[in-house]
């Protein structure tokens, strides 16, 4: 007998809301094997990558990290080649006139604030650390402007080193609609990703699943049918994909 207050009628997926589909999605246990597999597939689908900002130097990828908050890389490198001959090094900028950084960057966006992280992170820099990018993630954390993930971005691109996961907008989306983090704060998300995945993955991981977010798993419109990675993903609150119906194969009203 239905329970008061339900009708017995069946709720087609569709009307059942993404925070329920979610719910349930978390209900399948995620294995290593799948992990392993996952990796391996986005390896398959993106092998060669790299950082898409455009930098000569340590000192020029965290300033371009840093000006890439809420805006694109492609919009970061279109104005760095004239910050970067204006002030090659941090030195100069630690002494540049805000207004005139104000102005190059303008055209990115929250140009004070902006600005404002470049002039303190050079001082930073001059006053702590003899005008070079240190090689710590403490260090790195302590500049003004200079978050976990910029500073994973500097460690891991420039130096070689896995220091943590970079979790931006890509990240942070993709990871959860595999399953892989239940998480919204990057951080928190952060931590899971590294209890999952092994130290050697942590640095290309996150590359590899920005190029995947940029060409197929695209915010509001994921490709899921032509996805390399359908066969792992669990599709997080995603609705059922609908399998076309081939020409010849729907039933006659008269059979
Ligand atoms: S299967 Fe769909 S949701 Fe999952 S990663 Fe691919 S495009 Fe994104």
């Amino acid at each position: 007998m239905p329970k008061p207050g339900n009708t017995g009628k069946r709720r087609s997926p569709r009307a059942r809301s993404s925070a329920a589909r979610a719910a349930d999605d978390f209900q399948t246990p995620l294995t290593s094997q799948r992990i392993r597999l996952l990796l391996r597939l986005l390896k398959k689908a993106y092998p060669q990558v790299n950082c898409a900002l455009l930098h000569e130097n340590a000192f020029q990828l965290l300033a371009a990290t840093i000006l890439s908050a809420q805006c694109t890389d492609d919009r970061v490198n279109q104005v760095t080649p004239v910050l970067f001959a204006r002030f090659p090094d941090a030195h100069a900028l630690a002494l540049a006139d805000p207004s005139e950084v104000e102005s190059i960057i303008h055209s990115l966006g929250f140009f004070r604030a902006k600005a404002n992280s470049l002039i303190g992170m050079a001082r930073g820099l001059v006053q702590h650390h003899k005008g070079q990018v240190p090689e710590d993630l403490d260090a790195l954390c302590h500049l003004p402007g200079v978050g976990r993930k910029t500073a994973n971005v500097v460690l891991g691109v420039w130096f070689g080193k896995p220091t943590g996961v970079v979790v931006d907008t890509h990240v942070k989306r993709i990871t959860r609609l595999l399953g892989l983090t239940d998480q919204t704060q990057p951080e928190k998300i952060e931590q899971q990703l590294m209890a999952l995945l092994p130290r050697s993955e942590w640095i290309d991981f996150s590359h590899r699943l920005i190029y995947h977010g940029r060409r197929i798993c695209i915010a509001r419109r994921p490709q899921c049918p032509e996805c390399p990675l359908l066969a792992v993903c669990q599709r997080v609150g995603l609705p059922a994909i609908q399998t076309p119906v081939r020409p010849g194969s729907a039933r006659s009203p008269h059979e």
